[in-house]
């Protein structure tokens, strides 16, 4: 059931309790809080449409509006300021945090997509701000993420794994992109691997350039010609596709020694 239809947040305890009761079980005051609840109740059951309808009214009713305000108004503004001065319960600062926290809750509650509302609204303007600091203060970001990292350590690693799982093709173009970084091999155009490494991954086969066997795109090697160790760069044209035996087998042999191991040779010096 949902929780607006029996109770809500602005409601007391008692009043809660009062509309599980029978109303001939109760005394006067018991009742009158029990319809008051009844009221807040349906208030926020049909809230947009009763604020709806108080627009549509003031808006035809001007004069009646102005009027309202004008009866009485020293008896209301007597009222008003008895009630802005009446004497309050001081808090400990500790008291009104939790105050302010509860009615936070309390709106969230009633506003269950204000934050969702309001990021979408911005969303373009806060991710741009969000880039631009994290461009210009490398340092916080490396420390934050860390932090982040460290107190999510489960969240993160399930997000990563999730994305990891649902861009494998990048995930192998990092790999890559690691390892001949690492053995500072000299690297190419990043945007035509990119794009190469695509092409083959979205073909459903590809043909092993060694042998000539037909492979599947999405799990064949990516071959080095000339590999990383022996200063081969991670570059397009240094790159071959290759099935598992063949890429086993050559390993980190240069071109011209594989050339001749190969039943057809390849590679014309
Ligand atoms: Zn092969």
């Amino acid at each position: 059931m949902d929780s607006t239809e029996t109770r809500c947040s602005s409601m007391s305890v008692l009043q809660i309790s009062l509309l599980a009761r029978k109303p001939q079980t109760l005394t006067k005051e018991e009742k009158r809080l029990r319809t008051n609840a009844y009221m807040k109740l349906f208030y926020v059951k049909n809230r947009e449409t009763i604020k709806a309808r108080v627009r549509l009214y003031r808006s035809t009713h001007l004069e009646a509006d102005k009027e309202y305000y004008q009866r009485d108004k020293d008896k209301k503004n007597a009222q008003r300021k008895t009630r802005r001065n009446r004497p309050r319960e001081k808090l400990t600062d500790e008291q009104r945090a939790i105050r302010i926290k509860e009615s936070e809750g309390r709106f969230r509650e009633n506003h269950p997509d204000y934050g969702r509302i309001k990021y979408l609204k911005h969303r373009n303007a806060a991710l741009a701000s969000a880039k631009k600091y994290r461009t210009e203060h490398p340092e916080q970001t490396k420390r934050a993420r860390a932090k982040y990292y460290k107190n999510n350590r489960d969240k993160s690693s399930q997000n990563g794994k999730a994305w990891r799982a649902k861009n494998t093709i990048r995930v192998l173009y990092h790999i890559a992109k690691r390892r001949a970084l690492k053995r500072g091999a000299p690297i190419g155009d990043l945007e035509a691997l990119a794009a190469w490494e695509h092409s083959v991954r979205s073909k459903k086969y590809v043909i092993c350039y060694w042998c000539m066997t037909r492979i599947s795109g999405v799990s064949c090697n990516l071959d080095h010609i000339v590999p990383l160790s022996k200063g081969g760069a991670h570059a397009v044209e240094n790159l071959c596709v290759s099935c598992q035996p063949c890429n086993s087998r050559k390993y980190n042999s240069l071109p011209q020694d594989w050339n001749k191991r190969l039943p057809q040779p390849r590679l014309f010096f």
